[in-house]
This record gives structure tokens, sequence and C-alpha cells, in this order.
């Protein structure tokens, strides 16, 4: 099955550059311990360009907030993280541009412009932190995208906004599955890579 194989190659080539821009390498770990290994790397090498360029639409419409002299220069991708760290999506300031990856499989993709948004703030301030200028820089963000909107904004909140909902079984949407949503009273939640 050479197809099978080239995009398999590709996948494994893809995960080896995100283990490189990841804030340590091992945040990447799919290379090591699925089960899924196979079908993941290959479902990666032939779809992950079309997942990107949907990540790089959102973070184009983040850009849109700000006035072009004001963008920092980012880059953003899809990566299925590892998954005993519970991380959505984090931001890597030490790299230039700076990184955003998001673990798409980890979130409905009605949340991805969500969670692309809070990484962004991140980025933009070049800071980890959840203090006042994340939240000015956040809010503003959630005004321009039409994203609910912090009230009195604290730490607390802040590690989880904009709210979206998180996938059942983050690794299905990297096997190609089709979604399955989490149902009940779950408060919807993200714990950012920062
Ligand atoms: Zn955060």
């Amino acid at each position: 099955m050479p197809t099978d194989l080239n995009a398999f190659r590709r996948g494994l080539e893809y995960l080896h550059v995100m283990q490189d821009l990841a804030l340590e390498p091992g945040m990447v770990n799919l290379l090591e311990s699925v089960r899924d290994r196979a079908i993941i790397l290959t479902w990666i090498g032939e779809n992950i360009d079309t997942v990107n360029a949907t990540l790089q639409r959102y973070l184009f419409a983040c850009h849109d907030c700000f006035h072009p002299q004001e963008r920092r220069s980012m880059q953003i991708f899809a990566v299925p993280l590892a998954q005993s760290l519970g991380l959505d999506g984090l931001c890597n300031i030490a790299t230039n541009p700076i990184t955003i990856l998001i673990d798409v499989g980890r979130v409905s993709p009605e949340g991805w412009l969500s969670i692309v948004a809070h990484e962004y703030a991140h980025a933009h301030i070049a800071s980890p932190g959840h203090h006042p200028s994340f939240a000015v820089v956040l809010s503003h963000l959630c005004l321009g995208l039409g994203l609910q909107t912090l009230g009195e904004p604290t730490e607390w909140t802040l590690r989880s906004w904009p709210p979206y909902t998180p996938t059942l079984t983050p690794l299905a949407f990297w096997r190609g599955e089709p979604e399955r949503r989490r149902t009940g009273t779950a408060r919807p939640s993200f714990l950012s890579g920062n």
C-alpha cells in the first residue's frame, strides 16, 4: 500500500517537527506508546493540511482584531498532545515565530476558534500568565470574534475562557472516526498549556 505508507511517513515526519515545536518533546508522545499509532499517523499524513488550514483561518481571524503593526509573528498547528497532560492547547513563546499547538481531537470543532483565541492571547502578550494584561487581550478578541465575553475575570475563569465543549474520546478524531460528544452536565473547560 504505497499511498498509505507515504501518508504514514508524512505523519511521522510531521510529529517529529511538532516535537521540536512543543515546550518539550515528550508532550507529543504518540510515537512511543499508543496502540493506534499506525492508523493515526496515516490519518495525519492524509488530512493534517486541511485541519491546519482551518486553524490558520482562525489565527488570521485573531490577527484581524489587531492593527498590523501590533501583530506578532505566529504559527499554528494541530497535533495530538500526550493525553496524560490533559492539555487541549499550548503556546510556545520560545520559538520564533511563536508557536501555538492545538489538540483538535480534544475540542469539538465549534470550540476550535475559542481555544485558538485563548492561546493567541498568550502569544500576543508573550506570557503564559492569566493576569490582567491577558484578560485585556482576550476580552478584545472575544468581542472581535463574537465569542462569549468575560464578566469579572478572575485568574480561575481566565484559565478556561472562552468555554467550549470537550470531546468524549480525544484520540477518535485522530483515528478519523466521527465525533462523539460528551453529554451531561460536565463543565465545559479546558486546561491551557499555559
Ligand atoms: Zn491559558
